[in-house]
Formats: structure tokens, C-alpha cells, sequence
């Protein structure tokens, strides 16, 4: 017993084995994530209980989670909110939530070519990955066909020949899964690949591994950004302040010396960010970090992430006392993607 004890206490101020050192190989870091739920379970210091719900969701989208994310979590505290974002619950596995499917804002519709998205005017997304470093579970691709769908392995020829045949385009989106997923080598490949596309002005990337493994901004990735024809624009996915600490703020300061304009999209999620202290704290936090606060967006009802759902009377509620509380430019704006419409959707 004494021992026990003994060991929990040594636990509670150890460091978790987390902080990798400052040139450690990215792709390493990010095949170190954790995938096993009992040894999520175990570093956090939480319930067994936990467990058995754990491995069965896991088993439909595995877990997956950059260790030093995890350093970011509370131990000891299931109600982490960047715990609830990577936690398989039973949840998941409900079948009774109406609404929810496994596509829910109509991307296969809006495949021009595989990995190819066209929903609204003047900009496109290519799906250039099914990989990311984090597996969120509210992810509204979590059941995306990446396989055929995506111009990872094959593809990316017939794609870009569309995006050059249509001259009303004028931003490209890379988006995956996480395009910084992609080795800086298919990074440079893609940027060659549209080099010529003169009605391209402008490049845009939605990522979330300068947050979750800020390693990923390593000297390749800076050169590459240096080479780029166009101006880049780097939307973070961000939902919570505590997801920023000092590594993710020294990665993006050489971002910010080069001028790539950084935004932030976070997802309104139950038990994650729908207190107003929450949201505060988070534009508050963006703008430390040199990141203007772009799109809250209301849930995608994708199956499996129901209990994340926010009523949108809730939700309008908390941006009139976001509105109260801050200045115009750190309130986001609250949207939803309606699958057919052309922009997203302002509530
Ligand atoms: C969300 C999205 C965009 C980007 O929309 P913005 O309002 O420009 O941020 C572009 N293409 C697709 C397919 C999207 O889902
Ligand atoms: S990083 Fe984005 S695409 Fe990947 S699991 Fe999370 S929400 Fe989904």
C-alpha cells in the first residue's frame, strides 16, 4: 500500500515522457503517438473502467495521439478537453442518432476527380492525405473513402489538370486529413505540380500538426514555404487554449517572419469549448500566438460524434456574450457546412 501511494505521488509531479528534443525527426515523433487506449489510460493516471469502451471505439477509428500533446492533458482528469477530443467513448458506437451519417456535408458529391473538392467559388480542395498525426473523434472524415478519394498515391495529375483548366479558380486548398502529414518531398512535388497554374494567387493549408507535433515545422518545411509562387495561408485547428504551450508558440514564430497569414478553425464541441470562459481564453490565446480566430463551426453530424453536438441556440448565445467580451477580431464566426450550399453557412 505504502509503496503504491509512494509511487502515485512520484507520478503526479514526474514528467510524462513527452517533450522530444527540439531537432528530433518529426515522422519519428509522430509514429511514437500513442495507439493503445491502455496506455492512454495508464500515462493519465485514469480509471480502468474506462477501458473496455475504449478499445471497442478505438476498434472502429483507432486512437491515436502525439505524446506531446498528451503532456498538454491533465493526469487524473477525465474531463480534459483536450483529453474528450482523442478519448474513444462508447458514445460512438450509438446507431440511434438521427441525422448523423457517415457523409455529412456532402463531399462525395462534390468530387470533381478523386481527392478533387469544388464546392464554392474560386477555390478548391484536394484531399492529399488520409494520414494525421491526431485522430480527433468528432473528425467529419472519419469515414472518408480516403483510399480512392484522396491524391496521395495516385491521382494528382488528373487534378491538377482540372485546376488548371478552370481560370475562376483562385485559391487551391491542401487538406486531408493533414497535408503536413506529407513528407516536405510530395510537399515540393505539389508545389512544382501548380507552379505553372498562373490563376492560382494564393495557397492554403488545414493542419493540425503545428499544434499536436510542432516538430513538423523543421527546416525542409520552412524552405519550402520560402519557395512557394504564392502567398501562403495556414488555418490551424485549434479548440482549446490549453492545445497551446511555449513548444507550438517557438514553432510558429519563423511562420510568422515569413508573412504566412495564420487563422484558426475551431469546432464547437460539448465538454471541449462551449463555456464562454473557454472561448475567451482561447482568441485570447491566438493572438498571443499570432493567430486571428477564423470559423467556429458548428458540428458536422458525422455518426459516432452526436454526443459533441451543441443545440445552435446554445451556441448563438455564446457568440452574443463572445461579442460582449471581445474585440470584433478575436470573435470567430459561427458557421455550419450545409452539404449544397455555396459557402458555409452563417447562424
Ligand atoms: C470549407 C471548404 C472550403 C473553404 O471555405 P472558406 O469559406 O473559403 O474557408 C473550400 N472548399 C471546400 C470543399 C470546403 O469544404
Ligand atoms: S486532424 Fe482533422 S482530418 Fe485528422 S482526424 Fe483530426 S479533424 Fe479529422
Amino acid at each position: 500500500m505504502i509503496t503504491r501511494t509512494t509511487n502515485a505521488a512520484h507520478a503526479k509531479t514526474a514528467k510524462l515522457p513527452t517533450t522530444s528534443a527540439p531537432n528530433a525527426d518529426w515522422h519519428a515523433i509522430v509514429a511514437a503517438a500513442v495507439r493503445e487506449p491502455r496506455e492512454l489510460l495508464e500515462l493519465l493516471e485514469l480509471p480502468a473502467a474506462l477501458l473496455p469502451a475504449a478499445q471497442r471505439a478505438a476498434s472502429q477509428f483507432p486512437l491515436r495521439v502525439p505524446r506531446g500533446f498528451l503532456a498538454r492533458m491533465r493526469r487524473g482528469d477525465p474531463n480534459d478537453p483536450l483529453l474528450r477530443q482523442v478519448l474513444p467513448l462508447a458514445e460512438e458506437l450509438s446507431d440511434a442518432d438521427p441525422g448523423f451519417n457517415i457523409d455529412p456535408v456532402g463531399d462525395l458529391n462534390a468530387m470533381t476527380t478523386p481527392g478533387l473538392l469544388h464546392k464554392y467559388h474560386g477555390r478548391a480542395l484536394l484531399v492529399t492525405t488520409g494520414a494525421c498525426a491526431v485522430h480527433c473523434r468528432y473528425c467529419f472524415r472519419r469515414h472518408f473513402p480516403y483510399a480512392g478519394a484522396s491524391t496521395h498515391a495516385t491521382n494528382l495529375d488528373k487534378a491538377v489538370a482540372q485546376i488548371a483548366a478552370d481560370d475562376s479558380l483562385s485559391e487551391l486548398i491542401l487538406s486531408g486529413g493533414d497535408p503536413l502529414s506529407l513528407a516536405n518531398s510530395r510537399l515540393a512535388a505539389l508545389a512544382e505540380a501548380i507552379r505553372p497554374i498562373r490563376h492560382l494567387r494564393r495557397l492554403r493549408l488545414h493542419t493540425r500538426l503545428p499544434v499536436v507535433v510542432p516538430e513538423r515545422i523543421d527546416a525542409g518545411l520552412l524552405a519550402w514555404i520560402d519557395s512557394l509562387p504564392v502567398p501562403l495561408i495556414t488555418v490551424l485547428h485549434i479548440n482549446h487554449a490549453q492545445e497551446i504551450d511555449s513548444h507550438v508558440l517557438d514553432a510558429l514564430a519563423p511562420l510568422r517572419q515569413r508573412a504566412v497569414t495564420l487563422l484558426n478553425q475551431a469546432v464547437l464541441l460539448k465538454g471541449v469549448n462551449d463555456r464562454v470562459t473557454d472561448q475567451i481564453a482561447l482568441s485570447e490565446r491566438l493572438f498571443t500566438s499570432g493567430i486571428l480566430p477564423y470559423y467556429l463551426h458548428a458540428l458536422d453530424r458525422v455518426k459516432g460524434a452526436a454526443h459533441f453536438d451543441v443545440a445552435e441556440q446554445t451556441a448563438r448565445v455564446l457568440m452574443q456574450q463572445l461579442r460582449a467580451k471581445l474585440p470584433g477580431y478575436l470573435v470567430p464566426k459561427l458557421v455550419r457546412e450545409i452539404a449544397g450550399a455555396d459557402a458555409k453557412t452563417p447562424l
